[in-house]
């Protein structure tokens, strides 16, 4: 209803590259929901965005707060992903009260230091989950206590740091209502962000939604010229980037980070002493294969361990078992060949998010156009 009084308004943001998405039908905590109740609220929130003509891809929960049976829901209504779970940054506990401890536990926050920033493509419910990073701008403002402006405002810089080295994705939470007391923060991190423009991918989070499904199901046809001479071309979205490490390039690369090239060439040819790739045992797990996928890892389901300079065998994956993973793969210096993360050879990803609670029907991915 909130959104049929402010339809115009809505129009017009959208026509400026701004995203809606469902924040609920209502104001509630769908973690108390049944997958019959959070359904009846997907589809009048749906048929309220498309009488509207505004389009919509995703969801975030009110409060952070959800269930198996939302993401269910999701996935029966046809939305593409959902940004509702969260990871928190640890600060400093002088810093912490209470109600900030309080508000993690209530969201189900978990710790960025054990899980990749990054989303998570579920391909039986055909949903990307894309995770939200605290603290936001209602934890600096109201939960957290700090000792001056400047200190608050160091926060959301040094996460970008962080996670643009670890090649990962800030998923910016802002509401608009408290955009004045955060403009400093904000303006603060966007500095860091330009300081890098060329290594930052900034999109909203349907074009990173989608970009991720479509990366994931990318094909790499890997042809065998000669013993360990290969040649690959890439079957996918515009924007795939094919990266090396310790291999012999025979076509065209440049310098990327931590240790890779980029091959500017397509298709790259390139040469090893052993398949560059990650090798798999068949006995492993499927949520191994499409962890390591996701990634832009190339993966050869194989019984001959000696073909491959890292190999795994792992009947069971959780999903404590991927950063570790992720870091051992990265630290190693053996011949891999792999897609990157993010369109164009970028290496890491931002998105300023808002709860737009006031108008209380939904939610919005900010895009900041021309940064
Ligand atoms: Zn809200």
């Amino acid at each position: 209803m909130a959104l049929a009084r402010n339809a115009a308004v809505v129009r017009k943001y959208q026509t400026q590259g701004i995203e809606f998405a469902i924040h609920g039908y209502r104001h509630i905590d769908h973690s108390q929901l049944s997958v019959e109740e959070q359904n009846a609220h997907f589809q009048k929130a749906i048929q309220i965005f498309a009488e509207e003509g505004i389009d919509c891809k995703g969801f975030r929960c009110p409060y952070l707060r959800w269930n198996e049976a939302t993401l269910a829901a999701l996935s029966q209504n046809g939305l593409a992903y959902d940004s509702s779970n969260s990871l928190v940054w640890a600060i400093d506990q002088r810093h912490c009260t209470d109600s900030y401890y309080r508000a993690l536990e209530f969201y189900g926050a978990q710790p960025a230091s054990d899980y990749l920033a990054l989303p998570k493509f579920n391909a039986g419910q055909n949903l990307v989950r894309i995770p939200y990073c605290l603290p936001d701008d209602e934890s600096l403002i109201e939960r957290l206590i700090w000792d001056s402006p400047a200190e608050m405002n160091q926060v959301w810089p040094t996460m970008f740091q962080e996670i643009h080295q670890r090649g990962e994705l800030f998923n910016l939470g802002l509401h608009p209502e408290r955009t004045y007391d955060c403009a400093d923060s904000l303006e603060a991190t966007m500095r860091q962000v330009q300081a890098v423009a060329t290594e930052v991918w900034r999109a909203p989070l349907k074009e990173i939604a989608t970009w991720w499904k479509n990366r994931y199901q990318a094909e790499v046809e890997i042809t065998d010229v000669e013993t360990n001479k290969f040649r690959l071309t890439v079957n996918g979205p515009p924007g795939a980037t094919v990266l090396l490490r310790s291999v012999e390039s025979h076509t065209a690369t440049k310098p990327w980070f931590d240790g890779y090239q980029q091959a500017v060439e397509s298709p790259c040819l390139i040469q090893t002493n052993k398949r560059p790739f990650i090798g798999i045992s068949p006995a492993s797990s499927p949520d191994l294969t499409s962890f390591l996928k996701q990634q832009g890892y190339i993966v050869e389901i194989s019984s001959q361990a000696d073909l491959y300079p890292f190999y795994l065998d792992r009947p069971t994956f959780s999903p404590e078992q991927e950063q570790p993973l992720d870091a051992e793969i990265n630290r190693g210096s053996f011949p891999l060949v792999r897609l990157g993360r993010w369109p164009n050879g970028a290496k890491s990803a931002f998105c300023v998010t808002g709860d737009i609670d006031a108008i209380t029907v939904w939610d919005y991915g900010l895009r900041f156009v021309g940064y």
